[in-house]
């Protein structure tokens, strides 16, 4: 079970619903700065993030998956389509709705360094959206901060310290300590932990599944990395080019792939046994402009199994293809046959090198051996020495 997984999670009720959700950004040129084309950054996007669930969104950068956040959040407004939370609409939602709603909906950015105001100390970075949300008691928003502090695993002492005091890990914390001191019931996370070594992330990773059991929080885990959103997500939606293509909880999208882009995505992933290794699929083509994608099917310019001219006229429709398990492709009940004519390697079969695994497999099961048994055999050796005869006449 992943780090952040929980039982319940996956059972839950929606918490947010997004519905054809669409942005496109104008691009202006001219004297008189007309529209002359759009980016389409999001196009047509559905999912719900349940109660109580970590929803990973994976793809590469520019696929759109940060704009999405922001729009569950209306940080920006949408084209067009719909995002309710509880039950409730955000983008007809008045100012005042809004500004009460976003403190149940907060946001964790990538770049610590960047997110945090080096002129002000920790404690009124932290305290600011209490004040913002009426606490005007000094005492109480520093009690509150001092408490949050707590739970990131910061010391009270640093609430007058500078950001520029803090290392990578600890900036990240008190980032989390902004989004987390309103209560708030849903989290989105933007590359939380790209930003920071490897050693760092996992603190992070797993304080963060920590906090999300300990407050009951859901978030919406953004990443380009899919091993860290293994570890934490209970489900995934793999995007590309603006589109969602594939979604389905994360054992299953793990175990069992159904589009081929995910299946690239997959083979990227770094094994961390060295015997092992996994064979890498690169992907041939460049990434289409989101300006003009592909029409059809938006990977077909890159897909190694595309069929013609179905693939480039006809969109695929993101639609339920096992129990929980969606996917764009109008041949993934039949990738395997296509993978075999093409010579396309699915990454779930992973070339191990035999001999190697048997000299691991060994130096595992010796290192397991009980201490006592290794030292009989060596005192048996010992005996078996000391009774052959010496060499030389
Ligand atoms: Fe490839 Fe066609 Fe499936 Fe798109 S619809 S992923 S081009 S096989």
């Amino acid at each position: 079970m992943s780090a952040g997984a929980t039982p319940a999670a996956g059972d839950g009720k929606p918490l947010v619903r997004v519905q054809n959700l669409v942005k496109y950004f104008p691009l202006r040129g001219g004297i008189l700065q007309r529209t002359v084309a759009e980016v389409k950054a999001v196009d047509d996007v559905t999912f719900d993030v349940r109660a109580g669930e970590v929803f990973g969104l994976v793809g590469e950068s520019g696929c759109g998956k940060t704009t999405t956040g922001r729009l569950l959040l209306r940080l920006i407004e949408p084209t067009s389509g719909t995002v309710e939370f509880d039950g409730r609409d955000l983008t007809k939602m008045k100012s005042d709705e809004l500004k009460k709603t976003r403190s149940d909906m907060q946001i964790v950015f990538q770049d610590p360094y960047a997110s945090l105001n080096p002129r002000l100390p920790i404690g009124e970075i932290i305290g600011e959206g209490l004040s913002n949300m009426g606490v005007r008691d000094r005492h109480q928003r520093e009690e509150r901060v001092a408490a949050i502090l707590d739970k990131v695993g910061l010391r009270r002492y640093y609430i007058n310290r500078y950001p520029h005091e803090f290392s990578g890990g600890q900036r990240q914390r008190i980032g989390l300590a902004r989004a987390l001191v309103l209560e708030p019931k849903f989290v989105v996370a933007d590359e939380p932990v790209s930003a920071l070594d490897v050693s760092i992330q996992s603190q992070v990773l797993n304080l963060m599944a920590d906090l999300k059991d300990e407050l009951q929080l859901t978030y919406l885990f953004i990443s380009h990395n899919l091993s860290v959103v293994e570890h934490i997500s209970d489900r995934v939606g793999v995007m590309y080019l603006g589109k969602l293509v594939e979604m389905s909880s994360t054992e299953d999208l793990f175990k069992n792939p159904k589009h081929p882009y995910t299946k690239f995505l997959l083979s990227a992933i770094p094994k961390p046994d060295p015997r092992q290794h996994r064979q890498r699929l690169i992907l041939s083509g460049d990434v289409p402009s989101p300006i003009n994608p592909p029409t059809g099917c938006r990977f077909h310019t890159r897909c190694p199994i595309a069929q013609f001219p179905i693939c480039s006229e006809q969109q695929p429709a993101f639609e339920l293809k096992s129990t929980g398990h969606w996917a764009a492709c109008h041949f993934a009940e039949q990738t395997k046959e296509l993978e075999k004519e093409s010579g396309f390697v699915a990454p779930a079969i992973e070339a191990v090198d035999e001999e190697a695994a048997a000299i691991g497999q060994a130096e595992r099961s010796a290192a397991s051996e009980p201490e006592d048994v290794l030292e009989s055999e060596l005192d048996e050796e010992a005996r078996r020495r000391s009774s052959e005869p010496l060499g030389g006449e």
